[in-house]
């Protein structure tokens, strides 16, 4: 199959989604590959990397003009031309979101396979995983960095130092990413106290982490009960398809200690923090009745190169069959057939036709 990587034009997207260790497994195994001049510089891969590995280099145009092209992001309007019949579009979609995309789509007729749908059959959606080990442990490193004084932090060094008790780390969700958040801030040395309402996961997070961590049900008044010796509070919540409850309500701040910090990951689903709103890496945070609230809502785009390969190591088996079986791939792997969202002009995922009143 010819496979095409057109370089991320979203602004700030760094990440490529193939490396050239991935090109030149496509390559041994028969494929061709076209890669758009310098898709993988910002996560640090060279337009000559990929020339080794076998790809040939071209425009955008080249890129798209293959039989299957494989993203990050969801394609943006300059990119809508580019969508076509025959063509097998393998990327981070988020329809639901996404009105005009969606028509543009379905108008070329597009087969779209979307990364966040791909679920395999213990209900795990194993290509947004990756991203949540990234933000989860980022969660730590920018709450650590901003709880320094001169960032506008309360001057606590996380870890704390022989004879000083460490600062207080409470992560809400005990998820992927509260589970990654909570290994990072236990290796920086930090209390740390993960909430939860799954009992079953917060059983797996004891013993997991016996002795190093607290868990305690997720309720008010727990969360209310915690927050004044909190001194880094981590969103992780996730209701599947649902905006994120405000667990961490406003007049909670005032129980807080001034120059504590809150990093809300779950801001992308609207933040388990009822005043966080989304920020970005150019301008992370603000402070809110004393409290530093960071709201990024594309965390792992801090950290492309990193990101690049979780995401790559997470994708490239699907990608591999896709080349291998084209569009039969679909008909042989359930949890890659759950990723079909649009294909011959009609919505195949119900999430995204009721996003719309559509039928699919
Ligand atoms: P996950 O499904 O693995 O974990 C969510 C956890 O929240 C589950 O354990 C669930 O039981 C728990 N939960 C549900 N309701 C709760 C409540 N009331 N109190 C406490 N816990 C509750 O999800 P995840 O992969 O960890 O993702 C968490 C959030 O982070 C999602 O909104 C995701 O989109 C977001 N995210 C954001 C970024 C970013 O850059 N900002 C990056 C990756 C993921």
């Amino acid at each position: 199959m010819h496979i095409g990587l057109p370089k991320e034009i979203k602004v700030k997207e760094n990440r490529v989604a193939l490396t050239p260790g991935g090109v030149a497994t496509l390559v041994r195994r028969g494929h061709s590959v076209t890669v758009e001049r310098s898709a993988g510089v910002g996560s640090g891969f060279a337009d000559g990397e990929y020339e080794a590995a076998g790809a040939r280099l071209g425009s955008a145009a080249d890129a798209w003009a293959a039989q299957m092209v494989v993203k990050v992001k969801e394609p943006i309007a300059s990119e809508y031309p580019y969508l076509r019949p025959d063509l097998l579009l393998f990327t981070y979609l988020h329809l639901a979101a996404d009105r005009p995309l969606t028509e543009a789509l379905l108008q070329s007729g597009t087969t779209g396979v979307a990364y966040e749908t791909v679920q395999s059959d213990d209900g795990a959606l194993p290509l947004l995983t990756p991203m949540s080990e990234v933000a989860g442990r980022l969660a730590v490193q920018a709450g650590a960095y901003y709880l320094q004084k001169p960032n506008g932090g309360r001057g606590v060094l996380l870890g704390g130092v022989p004879g000083v008790q460490p600062g207080h780390v409470v992560v809400i969700g005990g998820g992927v990413v509260g589970t990654n958040a909570a290994k990072m801030a236990m290796g920086l040395g930090a209390r740390v106290t993960v909430l939860d309402v799954s009992q079953k996961r917060l059983a797996y997070l004891d013993d997991v982490f016996f002795g190093r961590l607290t868990t305690m049900m997720s309720s008010e008044a727990n969360i209310r009960a915690l927050l004044p010796d909190a001194d880094l509070v981590i969103g992780g919540v996730l209701i599947p398809g649902a905006k994120a409850p405000h667990l961490v309500t406003r007049d909670m701040l005032a129980s807080m200690q001034e120059g504590s910090v809150i990093v809300d990951v779950a801001v992308d689903q609207g933040g388990c923090v009822e005043t966080i709103h989304a920020t970005t890496h150019d301008e992370p945070v603000y402070t809110v009745d004393g409290v530093v609230h960071y709201g990024v809502a594309n965390m792992p785009g801090a950290v492309p190169r990193t990101s690049t390969f979780a995401l790559t190591n997470a994708t490239f088996p699907f990608v591999s069959q896709l080349a291998d079986q084209g569009i039969d791939a679909l008909a042989r792997n359930v949890a890659l057939r759950k990723g079909l969202n649009t294909k011959g002009g009609q919505l195949t995922y119900a999430g995204v036709g009721e996003a719309f009143g559509l039928s699919s």
